[in-house]
């Protein structure tokens, strides 16, 4: 992008935020779990909701492409990087527990919002001990794990419209369906989500997430970046099983390769490209269509350009 565009965006958010949570050109690869992928025209941290607010509307108004990032862990950024101001929630991180609700802002991590729960003798939420997004990024994805889901305990939660405008969804308004839901249809920005949870018992709630972190260490490459599980589960089949049955595991396209300890990851092995993983992720879905014909949806969300 011409550089005097990029520094005109960057002039006029420095009227909303502090200029230190402005970054031109910023490299995408130390927000993104697979550690890969290109910059980010300007890369903006809002401090509170207000500023994000204002961010928004600054975009809309002015035609300005605005994509959110939340902790990057389903995120895959392509070599070219992404164009327009990629704004970011992590400094939004509050986490307040009254009884037995929770409102958690946009930029809390889910791990946190697992770990603080727990430690107030509150159950529900023991699923989300190890997924590694923020608490914005999984209300639009909808994250679940080992039987769980953010359907299962969430309230309702507040979003900024594309326009820039607050509203607050209900359970049913957020649309909440397998890894989906009605934020990543129609472009809200989450600041905030409220959660039900119900008094438990310590040593229960402490045993299921010792037991869940066991599972996910001993099942998962957490060792290699990854963006966790690539595909969707298909419709009577797991994904992770077609790729092992297909024979892929620790094949793959320069250093991204499809994990030989879970056949759903692709890890970013040696200093991988975007390219090298996206074409890894087409290997995949090619072999798998063409022994058993099945396709594979993405689970993760690709952006930016080539
Ligand atoms: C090792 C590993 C294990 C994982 N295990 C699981 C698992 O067990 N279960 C599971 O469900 N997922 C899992 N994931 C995937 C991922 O952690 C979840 O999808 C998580 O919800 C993504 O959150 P994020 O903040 O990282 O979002 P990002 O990856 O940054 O973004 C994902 C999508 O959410 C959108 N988004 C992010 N923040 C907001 C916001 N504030 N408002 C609106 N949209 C937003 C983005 O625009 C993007 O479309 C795993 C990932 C890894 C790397």
């Amino acid at each position: 992008m011409a550089y005097m565009i990029i520094e005109k965006w960057a002039s006029d958010l420095a009227q909303i935020v502090n200029a230190d949570n402005i970054k031109c050109n910023e490299s995408l690869k130390q927000y993104t779990m697979t550690k890969l992928g290109g910059n980010a025209d300007v890369f903006v941290m809002p401090e509170t909701e207000e500023e994000a607010a204002n961010i928004v509307k600054y975009a809309y108004n002015n035609d300005v492409p605005l994509l959110m990032l939340g902790n990057g862990s389903n995120m895959i950024v392509r070599d070219g990087g992404v164009r327009g101001i990629v704004i970011n929630f992590s400094k939004l991180d509050r986490i307040e527990i009254d009884g037995e609700i929770v409102i958690a802002q946009s930029g809390a991590l889910i791990i946190d919002v697992s770990k603080q729960v727990a430690a107030q003798s509150l159950t529900g939420f023991e699923f989300a001990c190890g997924i590694p997004g923020s608490i914005g990024g999984a209300m639009a994805m909808n994250a679940g794990a080992y039987g769980g889901e953010i359907k299962d305990v969430i309230v309702e939660c507040t979003v900024l419209t594309p326009e820039g405008k607050r509203i607050v969804l209900s359970k049913d308004e957020l649309e909440l369906g397998y890894r989906k839901s009605i934020i990543a249809k129609k472009g809200y920005y989450v600041l905030s989500a409220k959660f039900r949870l119900a008094k438990g018992d310590q040593e229960a709630i402490d045993a299921k997430i010792a037991d869940l972190t066991f599972q996910r260490e001993s099942k998962q490459p957490l060792e290699y970046p990854s963006a966790g599980s690539v595909f969707k589960r298909p419709p009577g089949y797991f994904a992770g099983k077609l790729i092992q049955d297909s024979d892929l595991q620790g094949k793959g396209v320069g250093g991204a390769e499809v994990s030989t300890k879970h056949a759903g990851f692709i890890i970013n092995k040696n200093n991988a490209t975007a390219t090298d993983y996206i074409k890894t992720i087409r290997m995949v879905q090619h072999v798998v269509k063409e022994k058993y014909n099945v396709d594979l949806e993405l689970e993760v969300k690709i952006v930016g350009e080539d």
